[in-house]
């Protein structure tokens, strides 16, 4: 039994001293003066990765860490899954890499994935094999509206999240990124999102008749609106880069009705949402619509091998023989453990798993709600979010996010951040992770939250100003 599987059978994460210890900052180090300026995960989690299992991370200098953040999503039944590991070790030493040939393992993969399918859907959706990343087969999927409505312009919402490709940076929300990149696609209208906890048209429940929605209508049915029919919308289920904010059922269901009626392709990302991450295979399952074209990445290898895939009403297949061609189309150990995936994910009746530590999270974190600082806890399946605001001001608190996430590693758990000024601490654990990793992982989260707004808590009822950068005490800055 190796050291991490003991860790794992305890279900403890152990933090040993500093980080990053100093094998680990050696590495950072050698990484940081041979590397891009643009890496980013280091400067979040300063550790150099040794080896790692199921839930859990273990870095050089032996400090154990429950990861919640699982290689953004990807790995979706924890890392190292021994029966996947298997099945892509043979796999390996029998095909590789097949370009868009078929073989076993891709027919096995595109029968797996289309059973998942509400049954309707399964006999009229064809399956494009992209690039492997998830931007990659949001640039198909635009492409392919694009085609078959003869059209140009594409319909996306504020905080959305596609990719950092030049037209998946065009449909996505953040603006920091692409302020210093011109010239991306053109001909994008990013409309108002669902974002009810913090709505962009500043309504309340009691004032809203989902008006986000009223206004894309009206101005797509406007003669005068200034906008062409699009080629497509594009939509998330559940923004998670935006900060784990899940659509309005009455927007996603309103969306669907103006799209057929306007005969305007809905495109759903499901690169986060889908296989199984909110509790149903894909996320629009939940909101009783069928979409005309649906884009999975992350996690359909379940063990981190790169593939991603459109499907799509078979009235838009009109691409010609060639029309969007790759190289790394073919991943045949994608292919063959993202089969086996599939089988463990209905074996092991893992999406029941995920509604059952969703509820769970869903309570542990429950307390949270009546902090001051913490402005709305939110998730859906193992996608969950914790959005941290200045309860004087209603600003977004990344600051204090960042410092949450600096705690909670000090303590042993991974986390991500998103949102506006990355003020929402995100949790993605692995799919099949047990009660007793979830339970631990939110003593320590809990606990971050609470001590990181402590003293900001006096201070906000006092009417104050918050303390300065420098007058913290409580947590610990690991990095600069
Ligand atoms: N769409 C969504 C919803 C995503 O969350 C992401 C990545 N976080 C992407 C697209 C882009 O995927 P990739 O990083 O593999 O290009």
């Amino acid at each position: 039994m190796t050291l991490l599987d003991q860790f794992a059978a305890m279900h403890r994460p152990s933090v040993l001293g500093d980080l990053p210890g100093p094998r680990s900052a050696a590495l950072l180090e050698r990484q940081g003066s041979r590397e891009s300026n643009a890496r980013v995960y280091g400067r979040h989690f300063p550790i150099a990765v040794e080896e790692a299992s199921g839930s859990f991370i273990r870095d050089l200098d032996g400090n154990v860490f429950i990861d919640f953040l699982t290689g953004a999503g990807v790995l979706s039944l924890g890392h190292g899954h021994p029966e996947l590991v298997a099945v892509a070790a043979e796999q390996l030493g029998r095909f590789c890499h097949g370009l868009d040939l078929p073989s076993p393992a891709k027919d096995a993969f595109t029968t797996a994935q289309l059973s998942m399918l509400p049954e309707g859907m399964r006999d009229r959706m064809r399956m494009h094999f992209c690039g492997p990343t998830g931007a990659n087969a949001v640039d198909a999927a635009l492409k392919l509206c694009k085609t078959a409505t003869g059209r140009s312009d594409v319909v996306a919402f504020s905080g959305g999240f596609h990719g950092t490709t030049h037209a998946t940076m065009a449909v996505t929300g953040v603006v920091s990124t692409k302020a210093p990149v011109g010239n991306l696609m053109p001909g994008v209208h990013v409309f108002p999102y669902s974002h009810c906890a913090d709505c962009p048209l500043e309504l309340t429940r009691d004032s809203c008749a989902t008006n986000c929605v009223t206004l894309l209508e009206r101005a797509l049915r406007d003669p005068n609106g200034g906008i062409v029919r699009p080629a497509a919308v594009l939509l998330e289920l559940v923004q998670g880069e935006g900060g784990v904010v899940p659509a309005d059922l009455d927007f996603v269901r309103r969306l669907r009705v103006l799209t057929r009626e306007l005969d305007v392709p809905l495109v759903v990302d499901e690169v986060q949402t889908g296989c199984g991450r909110t509790g149903t295979w894909f996320a629009f399952e939940q909101y009783d619509i069928e979409p005309d074209v649906i884009v999975a990445s992350k996690a359909l290898s379940g063990i981190g091998q790169p593939v991603s895939i459109i499907m799509y009403d078979e009235r838009l297949d009109v691409w010609a023989p060639g029309a969007h061609t790759g190289t790394f189309r073919g991943n045949q150990v994608a292919f063959a453990s993202g089969a086996r995936a599939v089988e463990i994910v209905r074996r092991d009746d893992v999406l029941g798993n995920v509604r059952a530590r969703s509820a769970q999270i869903r309570q542990r974190l429950g307390v949270l709600r009546t902090n001051p600082w913490v402005r709305d806890v939110r998730g859906r399946g193992l996608m969950w979010g914790i959005e941290l605001a200045d309860p004087t001001t209603g600003v977004w608190a990344g600051e204090l996010a960042e410092r949450v996430q600096v705690r909670a590693l000090r303590g042993g758990l991974i986390v991500e951040l998103g949102g506006r000024q990355d003020c929402v601490v995100r949790l993605l654990p692995p799919l099949n992770v047990t009660a007793e990793v979830v339970d631990i992982a939110c003593d320590i989260l809990v606990e971050a939250v609470e001590s990181c707004t402590e003293h900001r808590t006096e201070h906000s009822s006092n009417g104050r100003p918050c303390p300065a950068e420098g007058e913290e005490t409580t947590c610990i800055a690991l990095h600069s």
